[in-house]
């Protein structure tokens, strides 16, 4: 039952390697942009002068471009603008046309195809909206969309229709509007801001918008999703992590989705993050070609725990418009949950979820634990596939016979 591939388990030495590589930090170096200064490769407004937006540079860059990644690019502009940082297009490995960095970032012809159940709004925001910008669909918490912008563009953004604003959505938040409302609405008890990313706003904006949130009496808990740390790692400044630490309990989440993301620099912008007290979470979304591999997203949540990140949940991707090429199968990601849990930390395993169709919300997806219920007792697996019986308790009352003869289970 179980398909573990780890040394050890079942003794795969290749798979061992092979994790073993992926855990490496490696700085991704400054490539064709070896003449810069220093202090200039270093700053986040440098790299986001000087980033990847048009199929000359790439071409340029990249000569190796492959005519469905061409064509894909010709027509990007018009979909979901194409971005890319400098320092997050080193990570790319131009040889290797299934390169997992390439294939989020470099639009592709494929995106063009629309299935009749894809979606431009895929979990249904615009329809929970009692003012632009502000997503309110469960009672005690928003979602408070602060820009239309970020530092590079995925190729499979839930909300492509809005960011980069390449299909003319002129998406304009009403700050003053989105924080009346929350202050008008006292079951509001947690936001969470983001976009497009929040990190691009100026420290003073960014400032700004969390202290008028912090002196809202019924907001508890604030909360920043975010790609910049993975995208242009320069960003998180001392600076920055000394302004969000007055506006605790802050928490941030990252979206990383393969291992090679994390950098000698990323590593070193999240410990600034954990200094300063910001717990923090990952959110990856499973992609195919790109991390739908269990060796790949154990070396993934094996190194977020390196550099102080609770890996938080895995996406089932989004029913988004012409995202099909890069859509995994939940089968896939049933499997890659076995192979993690009880194979590695529990810390290390995330929840994976799938936002339901047109905006039911999450939706936790476990693979079965339990083979069998009844009023005596709870048939289960572990993760090496051993069968268990757990005798059920009626709530509150002591049992009367003994249980039934169980084998005792390992602890793990
Ligand atoms: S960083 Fe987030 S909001 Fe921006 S393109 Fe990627 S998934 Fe979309």
């Amino acid at each position: 039952m179980s398909n573990d591939t780890s040394e050890g388990d079942d003794g795969d030495t290749g798979e061992a390697v092979k994790l073993d590589q992926l855990k490496q930090f490696k700085s991704s170096g400054r490539g064709f942009w070896h003449n810069v200064p220093e202090a200039d490769w270093n700053d986040w407004r440098w790299q986001l002068k000087n980033r990847i937006t048009s199929l000359e540079q790439l071409q340029r860059l990249m000569p190796t471009l492959s005519p469905e990644e061409h064509a894909g690019t010709l027509l990007a502009n018009s979909k979901l603008a194409l971005a890319i940082t400098p320092y997050f297009f080193n990570l790319i490995d131009p040889a290797d046309e299934n390169c997992p960095i390439r294939w989020q970032v470099i639009p592709r012809i494929e995106e063009t195809n629309t299935a009749p159940w894809e979606m431009t709004d895929p979990c249904g925001e615009d329809s929970h909206s009692p003012v632009p910008g502000l997503v309110h669909r469960y009672p005690d918490r928003v979602l408070f969309l602060v820009t239309d912008r970020c530092a590079a563009y995925c190729r499979y953004c839930t909300r492509s229709r809005l960011v980069s604003n390449a299909s003319g959505y002129d998406f304009h938040p009403q700050f003053e509007k989105q924080i009346d409302y929350i202050r008008r609405t006292p079951t509001i008890r947690d936001v969470l801001l983001s976009g497009g990313d929040p990190l691009l706003l100026s420290d003073d904006k960014l400032g700004y918008l969390l202290g008028q949130l912090r002196a809202i009496p019924h907001v508890e808990f604030l909360r920043i999703g975010s790609r910049i740390p993975i995208f242009l790692p320069q960003r998180i400044t001392p600076g920055l992590c000394a302004m969000l630490k007055q506006y605790h309990p802050l928490f941030l989440s990252i979206h990383s989705n393969h291992p090679r993301e994390l950098t000698t620099e990323v590593r070193e912008a999240l410990g600034r993050l954990a200094d300063a007290g910001i717990p923090l979470g990952n959110q990856s979304v499973l992609l195919r070609n790109v991390n739908d591999d269990v060796t790949v997203m154990r070396a993934l949540v094996q190194k977020l725990l390196m550099c102080r990140v609770k890996p938080y949940y895995l996406y089932q991707c989004d029913l988004i418009a012409g995202s099909a090429h890069l859509r995994a199968s939940v089968r896939k990601g049933l499997e890659i949950m076995e192979g993690l849990r009880g194979h590695t930390s529990g810390y290390a395993v995330p929840q994976y979820v799938i936002d339901a169709p047109g905006g039911g919300g999450k939706v936790p997806v476990n693979p079965d634990y339990i083979l069998s219920r009844d009023d005596d007792r709870v048939v289960i697996r572990n993760f090496e596939g051993r069968i268990f019986e757990y005798p059920e308790a009626a709530d509150g009352t002591p049992f009367v016979e003994a249980p039934k003869e169980i084998e005792e289970p390992e602890l793990v």
